[in-house]
């Protein structure tokens, strides 16, 4: 299996979907139209037409086809996108934006400095974790995130998001095997990926619940990997980590591997290897959990009564990528009396963007603030959403938007 430590910190090699696949259009296939311009977050912002998808794909061309120099200009407005592929959906010639955007980043990244590599392999590097994580749940107890959000140090660094995502981090693993609580239908094995193991525990937890009640053991493979989303889109390869995952998980004698996090969803979804047929086989096993949970559903089991107003944030990688949302709507109305409505202008990115949130703090507020407004108009008891990052950075000023898998386990009935 793929040994993180012996992750090589300059392989600079494509991103690994892009070795093969299905014909994509090249950049110099936009037809210049505009009909991308108000589907993007960043002209929402800045009003300006540098800072639009169509001006993007020009620059994706320069770097891409033309083999030309970009400007600094060019480069800021390419590195404000947010990566959300709002633009993708409306695009009469199909263009795959977000795939000419990772071979664009891969490119311009060899001019990276090698802390930036440290910092992605740090990430995903599981013993460095192992090492470090006890000394920062000391930390985060001892009320480091307040200091540092009133010391000034954040801002300074160009970091005040960063407290968003420090929370006191689970240090014992996951069990590798949860048996079903019901006459047993199957397994599942379950993504964790990287760090929701620690930082997003209970979102895997309220999973391990509801997939055990609905009849389905659970298995955990404790050598699967980061789905490499955070290393592709910034220009690394991720293709060791695709790999070690798909023999992961293709070596599992399971019905499904499910995903409870949209931005992983998103990338394992799109694997692509040379290996067609190993890549083929991961995806047609692959399941967002609120499709497998709502397919798999018993007639007998009945979730208790919630008479409350849920209002559904949908994560752009769910719906601009998994275009999967519809399946949380269903699932939330399996909760008797409960009302399941969308947040208003869930077409806007709400600013967290993977890493955007640390890299353009600025931006990410300004997103923000327009979803706070929308969260202060949808006047819900309650807020899902199935993305962490999101969730954790709208909930930066105390809000409480949990996934809705939280909400659903919490329903279940009690034994
Ligand atoms: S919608 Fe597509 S074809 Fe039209 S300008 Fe935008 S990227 Fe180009
Ligand atoms: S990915 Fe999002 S931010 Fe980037 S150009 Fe497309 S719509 Fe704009």
């Amino acid at each position: 299996m793929y040994d993180f430590v012996e992750m090589s910190l300059m392989d600079d090699s494509p991103p690994a979907n892009h070795l093969s696949g299905p014909y994509l259009p090249e950049a110099a296939d936009c037809m210049r139209c505009g009909l991308c311009v108000g589907s993007c977050p960043t002209y929402r912002i800045f009003q300006s037409q540098e800072e639009t998808p169509r001006s993007r794909v020009r620059t994706l061309s320069k770097i891409l086809l033309e083999n030309q120099a970009i400007s600094a200009s060019e480069r800021l407005h390419l590195d404000n996108c947010l990566q959300c592929r709002a633009c993708e959906p409306v695009c009469p010639s199909k263009m795959a934006y977000s795939v000419l955007f990772d071979q664009a980043q891969a490119q311009l990244a060899k001019k990276t400095n090698r802390l930036a590599k440290l910092a992605l392999a740090l990430v995903t590097n599981k013993a460095w974790r192992a090492r470090l994580l006890p000394g920062l749940a000391l930390l985060v107890k001892s009320g480091l995130p307040s200091m540092l959000r009133h010391s000034g140090l954040l801002q300074a660094l160009h970091l005040t998001e960063a407290a968003a995502l420090l929370r006191v981090p689970a240090l014992k693993p996951l069990a590798p095997h949860y048996p079903s609580t019901r006459k047993k239908c199957g397994q599942v094995a379950l993504f964790i990926g990287c760090i929701s193991e620690h930082f997003d525990r209970d979102t895997l937890q309220a999973a391990i619940a509801l997939l055990t009640a609905i009849g389905y053991d659970v298995l955990i493979p404790s050598a699967q990997a980061c789905c490499g989303a955070i290393h592709q889109h910034n220009g690394f390869s991720a293709a060791a980590m695709i790999t070690n995952n798909i023999e992961v998980f293709n070596g599992l004698d399971v019905n499904a591997v499910v995903h409870c996090a949209t931005g992983c969803g998103a990338m394992l979804s799109e694997y692509q290897t040379d290996n067609t047929e190993a890549s083929e086989l991961f995806k047609s096993r692959l399941h967002d959990v609120h499709e497998f949970l709502l397919a798999h559903w018993p007639d007998d089991l009945q979730l208790q009564v919630l008479p409350e107003k849920i209002a559904v944030h949908e994560p752009c990688s769910q719906r601009n990528v998994l275009k999967n949302q519809q399946a949380v709507y269903s699932l939330l109305a399996k909760i008797p009396a409960a009302s399941v409505t969308a947040l208003p202008d869930n077409a806007l990115c709400c600013g967290a963007g993977g890493s955007y949130l640390l890299t353009h703090p600025d931006n990410a507020r300004q997103l923000r603030d327009l979803k706070q407004h929308a969260l202060k108009t949808a006047s819900a008891d309650r807020v899902v959403s199935g993305n962490f990052v999101c969730a954790a950075f709208l909930n930066a000023d105390k809000g409480d938007i949990v996934h809705p898998l939280h909400i659903l386990a919490r329903q279940l009935p009690t034994q």
